[in-house]
Parts: structure tokens; sequence; C-alpha cells
């Protein structure tokens, strides 16, 4: 019966990959005349736009105002106490229906990097633990199984008040956003009465879109668990690069594209541009196409002081409304002790005040493996993915992270830190209520002028590092698109949950 069933559910969800295009062959399969491109901002949406491009024949230049590529998978190195070390942006989930940034790792033989983890666990305040490995993987059928973790029970399924749970399997991009993003995840908990254990898990997906319960969009929260849970048989469970991701990911993908011809221009920061008959002007050169990939509070400045764009407010405008997240804190910390228990390499917490998520380091990436055992101590990362309004300073911030970091592993109450590297950002993008239909496509109306990262409105389900890659991709692909050129293949979950 069970075995039916599941056949049955991946039939309907079409074998849990649709191909996001068709690739027409008879098109050329590089640009036939020079064609320049400039790309502005070098994290991933950056990275997959420059890479696509360039390997069709286009000249890419890639601007980015770090001295690192990579953005939010930057890594840079850092000095403290005579020692020189590296930090990250901070610990990031390779989820394994990320098809187009995983079959880029290929392509740029970084795949061997990845490996996985071996649980997804969220810790609570009584000491007790939620895993997710033994969950059934099929779509729907891992729902039920959440009643082993006390998520919820039988009367969940039965309860009137309960039914509009029903929308988590019906997640279809129009309907969803239409009926739900007015509305915040704490009120639909409230209306629907939605148990604790329950609400406790939506709120740690909550947090890992950096925002808090009554402010994100209960549409992103639909599509988020669409994506990530009720759309693929993969699980929760991911991979995580077993080193550092300048090793791991950023040289890689900078060789790639250095052997494709893309000019890479770091410590550029691009303040405005402008748009000309023929194409764009960016940092006094002519581009026939731009394709801008910064994060969400940088783009407004530079549109802002770009010129030759008074003709298209509509998109001036869109940009002008967009939004980042509440702030967040990244606190990495070099010590004298490790932890007693053998936790998978990532755990969430069920947050007290501010901390959301724990990294051990040392267990997970080999140049901290490596660090830990000459220093016989532990490497951690503490992350707050939405502070609370009360604390501001970072001396606030870094205190009140680590008593709750001692709250859940008191065995290292008394620890000595070495060395550490605190960030306090504020450049993730909003998933608030109502932001979505403001939210810019990839297509602007300026010709020529294509946007990507994972702020941007897309009509797939991707979101955070995929979105980004995904989006590169497609922009690139409409430039190839315009030029003759035969796209790039790329793909996705489907786009509608079982039973939209
Ligand atoms: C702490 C943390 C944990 C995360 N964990 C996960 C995870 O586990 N899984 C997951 O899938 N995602 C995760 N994410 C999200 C993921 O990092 C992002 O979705 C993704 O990296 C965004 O890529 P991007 O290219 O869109 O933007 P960014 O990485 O922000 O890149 C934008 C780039 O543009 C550059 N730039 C900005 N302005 C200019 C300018 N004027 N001129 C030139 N360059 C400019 C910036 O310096 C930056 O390099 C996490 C994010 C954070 C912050």
């Amino acid at each position: 019966m069970r075995k039916q069933l599941k056949k049955k559910i991946e039939k309907k969800l079409k074998y849990y990959k649709v191909p996001l295009n068709t690739v027409d062959t008879d098109k050329l399969e590089v640009v036939s005349t020079a064609k320049k491109v400039a790309v502005i901002g070098g994290g991933i949406a950056g990275i997959s736009a420059a890479s696509n491009l360039a390997e069709k024949g286009f000249q890419v230049t890639l601007f980015e105002k770090e001295h690192f590529l990579g953005g939010k998978v930057g890594s840079w190195e850092f000095e403290s106490n005579g020692e020189k070390l590296r930090a990250e942006h901070g610990f990031h989930a390779f989820f394994r229906q990320y098809y187009n940034l995983r079959d880029y790792l290929k392509k740029i033989d970084a795949f061997k990097y990845l490996i996985p983890i071996e649980d997804y666990i969220i810790l609570l305040q009584n000491g007790d633990q939620m895993g997710f490995k033994n969950l059934d993987e099929t779509p729907g059928l891992n729902v039920w199984d959440l009643r082993k973790e006390g998520v919820m029970n039988w009367k969940t399924f039965v309860s009137p008040k309960s039914l509009p749970f029903i929308q988590l399997l019906k997640f279809s991009e129009q309907k969803t956003f239409k009926k739900y993003d007015h509305l915040s995840f704490e009120k639909f908990a409230k209306k629907t009465g939605m148990p604790q254990k329950m609400r406790l898990v939506f709120n740690t997906f909550a947090r890992a879109f950096f925002s808090e319960p009554d402010k994100m969009s209960m549409a992103e929260l639909i599509k988020g668990f669409h994506f990530y849970f009720l759309s693929n048989d993969h699980g929760l469970l991911y991979d995580v690069l077993d080193d550092d991701f300048q090793y791991t990911f950023i040289d890689p993908a900078a060789k790639f594209m250095i052997d494709h011809g893309v000019q890479i221009k770091t410590s550029t920061p691009i303040n405005e541009l402008e748009k000309t008959d023929s194409g764009f002007t960016v940092n006094n050169e002519a581009f026939d196409y731009c394709v801008l990939c910064t994060d969400v509070k940088h783009i407004r400045p530079l549109i802002q002081n770009s010129k030759g764009l008074e003709d298209y407010s509509n998109f001036t405008k869109q940009i002008d409304q967009l939004q980042a997240s509440d702030r967040y804190a990244v606190y990495r910390i070099w010590t004298n002790k490790f932890e007693q228990k053998d936790w998978p390499f990532f755990v969430f917490t069920d947050r007290k005040d501010c901390l959301d998520s724990v990294t051990f380091y040392h267990k997970m990436e080999n140049e901290s493996a490596e660090w830990s055992k000459q220093n016989k101590g532990g490497i951690f990362e503490l992350h707050s993915y939405a502070l609370p309004e009360s604390l501001k300073e970072e001396e606030a911030i870094k205190k009140a992270l680590l008593e709750e970091f001692y709250f859940y592993f008191p065995e290292l109450k008394d620890l000595e830190i070495k060395h550490s590297y605190f960030q306090h950002r504020n450049d993730f993008p909003a998933f608030h209520t109502g932001l979505r239909k403001n939210r810019p496509e990839i297509q602007t109306e300026v010709p020529g002028l294509f946007l990507a990262g994972d702020w941007v409105k897309m009509d797939n389900p991707t979101m955070l590092m995929e979105a980004a890659y995904t989006s590169g991709s497609i922009a690139a692909n409409k430039i190839m698109k315009e030029e003759g050129v035969q796209e790039h293949q790329l793909f996705c979950v489907p786009s509608k949950g079982i039973l939209a």
C-alpha cells in the first residue's frame, strides 16, 4: 500500500525534477559577434551569470566590491593574536534538490568536496532534541511521519481548525501568494491552533529565512516547505563543503571563469551605471548588456545614482521598494574545549533570546579540524538569524549568544576564547508579508538590463543559494536567447504541490 502510494506521489510530482527550459539545438553554440556583458556583484548569482555567459563566448567582466569573490559564500583571511585564520560568511547547507548549483559544482570539479550531514536536529530548551533523519523521504509521507517526533498527532489531521495545513501540500505560486502573502506565520499559527512542536519546527524554518514569525509571509513559508520538504524525495538531509569555501568553491569557480575569459575585477564597487543608446557604461567602459547581481541592500543606491533610467519608472519604483531582512549575527569562536556529545555538523536551537544555530567547524572543515588538532580546542559558529530589537551593540550581542550557547552546551561554560570573528549585518532579503507583488523580475523593462540574486522574483520555487544560482543562469539564458545562442539546460523541483 505504502509502496503504491509512493509511486503515485512520485508520478504526480514528476519524479521530483522538471526542466525549466527547452534548449534549441539548432541555435548557435557560441555567440557569433563580440558581445560585452558587465556582471555586477560576485556572489553565487554573479558567478552563475558570468560563468554561463563566458562559456557561450560572451566577453564578460565581473565587478565585485569586496577584495574576495563569493558574497555570502565568500571567505577571507584575518589576523588574530599573531595567527592567520580564515573566516566565512557563515555555515551553508547544500540541499540535494539544488539541481542547478550542484550541476555547476560538478562542472567546476568541486562536487567532490560535498559531504553529507548525519541528521537534521533541533535542540529543545528542556534538553530533548528532534531529529529528522528517519522520516520517510517521500513527500507527504514525510509529513505523516512527523508524528514520530511528536510534531503532530492524528488529531491534527482531523481537527477542523487544522484544515489550512492542507495548504502546505497545495503550493501553487499564484494561488498561494494571492491567498497567503498578506498573512504572517504568527497569525496563521494562532488561527490554526498549531501544536507547540509544529510551531517550533516552523519557527526554526522561518528564521532560516532571516525573519521573525510575526513578519514572515506565510506564502513564502509554504513555498519554502514545498521546495525543501514536499516536492522531492531527498529528505531534509543535505550536504556541506568539507573545507573552507575559498578552496572548495571560490577557487574552482574563479579558475573556471578565468579559463573561459572572464575578467574578474575585485575591490571594484560599482556605484553608478549609465544606460546609453547602445547599451551601458560601467566603470568608464561600454557594454552591450548588464546583469545586476548585488545583494538586496546595495541595489538601491546603485540604481538611484545611475543615469539614463528616467523612462523606466516601473523598474526604479520596484527597486525602491525592496527591503532587507532583520539584522543577523554570525559569531565564530576558536576555543580550548570540545562539546561532549557527538553532534552533527550543524544544529538548530529552540532559541530563548537570540541563538538560532550552532555549527561545529572542527568536525566539518579540514582546515578547522587541523587547527583543532594542533590547538586541542573546538571552532564553533553561533548564528542569530533575526536579532531582537533589544540587542544592538556588538558586545551585548556576543554576550547574549554565548549565554545561550552555554545553556545548550553547559560543559563548555568555562571555555577560553582564543580567537573570534564577529559579523553583524543586514543584507539578507526580506521575505516579509506583502512584499512579493512588487518584487522585480529577472528581465527588467530596461532593454539589456537583467537582475539576479536570491531576492529576485522567479516563477520557479527555488530559494536561497539555488535561487541565486538559478536566477543568474536564467539571466544568462535570456541574453543568449537575444543573441540566438543555445541556452543552458536548467532544472527545478515541480512547481506545484501534491494536492495542487
Ligand atoms: C549566515 C547565512 C547563512 C546562510 N545559510 C544558507 C544555507 O544554509 N543554505 C542556503 O541555500 N542559503 C543560505 N544562505 C543564503 C545564501 O547565502 C544566499 O542566498 C546566496 O549566497 C545569495 O547569493 P547572491 O549572489 O544572490 O548574493 P550575495 O552573496 O549577497 O552576493 C552579492 C555580491 O554583490 C556584491 N556587491 C554589492 N554591491 C555591489 C556594488 N555596488 N558593486 C560591486 N559589487 C557589489 C557583494 O559584495 C556580494 O559579493 C545563508 C545566508 C547567510 C547570511
